[in-house]
């Protein structure tokens, strides 16, 4: 059973119609890539999902049960998460407490306890290696870390944090060649671990590198939805 499902979805910014009659499903295990140019609905759809915006057609599911999600909140809380390119990640503070901010763990007394602290970067260090994140200082402010990396870090968070649905946003948008595919790589081990993952690109073959299935977005609808095989140049 898919763990998100649109059905007829679509989304109207007062008299603009930015989606409409939107079919998607996101597997357990899968990677959907969604791919338009500019202005084709990409970011509204995403939106939907994440809980930033209400559709007003259509049907939108969570685990075959319809949801009309209020804020990201409630879609964090149903394992919805989605990971922006300007990630929310503080430059100077180190690695492992990057992984943590915004969770019940950092909260409380301050400072935390020295055991915590210990243990805060055991489990950091775990959950990173876990999607085969090798890095040699978790102590390192993580804006020293390149682009991919920081990504990286995000993803191997919201896995942590019980993400079972990982929205990407255009992830490889800003970076080269080899960056590209560290990102691609961990995108992979996401899948792997058995999440569905919400891939939006504008790389037909970024897409292809991960992709089982490819949604392309036109003015608002579906251009094509397809899955790996149909679109695949082998028999
Ligand atoms: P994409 O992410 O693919 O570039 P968007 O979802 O941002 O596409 O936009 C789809 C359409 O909806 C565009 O025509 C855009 O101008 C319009 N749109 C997006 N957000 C709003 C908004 N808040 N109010 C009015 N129109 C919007
Ligand atoms: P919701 O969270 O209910 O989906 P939105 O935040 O998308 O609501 O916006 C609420 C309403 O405000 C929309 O229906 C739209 O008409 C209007 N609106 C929001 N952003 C824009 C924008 N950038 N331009 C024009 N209208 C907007």
């Amino acid at each position: 059973e898919p763990l998100v499902e649109l059905d007829g979805v679509g989304k109207s910014y007062g008299n603009v119609r930015a989606l409409h009659g939107v079919d998607l499903a996101v597997r357990p295990g899968q990677v959907t890539c969604v791919l338009g140019d500019n202005g084709a609905g990409k970011s509204t759809l995403i939106k939907i999902i994440s809980g930033l915006h209400r559709h007003t057609e259509g049907e939108f599911r969570i685990d075959g049960a319809p949801v009309r999600l209020n804020t990201p909140r409630e879609a964090l809380d149903r394992g919805i998460a989605a990971v922006y390119q300007d990630l929310a990640t503080v430059p100077l503070m180190p690695v492992w407490r990057n992984f943590f901010l915004g969770s019940e763990l950092t909260r409380g007394p301050w400072p935390v306890r020295r055991l915590d602290i210990a243990r805060m970067k055991r489990t950091a260090d775990e959950e990173l290696r876990a999607m085969g994140i090798v890095l040699d200082d978790l102590e390192q402010p993580i804006g020293t870390l390149s682009g991919g990396q920081r990504q990286s870090v995000a993803i191997a968070r919201a896995v942590h944090f019980g993400a079972r649905v990982l929205i990407l946003d255009e992830p490889t948008a800003a970076l080269g060649v080899k960056q590209s595919g560290v990102v691609l790589k961990y995108i992979a081990a996401a899948r792997d671990r058995g999440l569905g993952v919400i891939f939006i690109t504008h790389n037909p073959h970024h897409a292809f590198m991960v992709g089982d299935h490819f949604s392309v977005l036109r003015l608002g609808t579906l251009e094509l939805s397809a899955g790996r095989e149909e679109v695949s140049l082998e028999e």
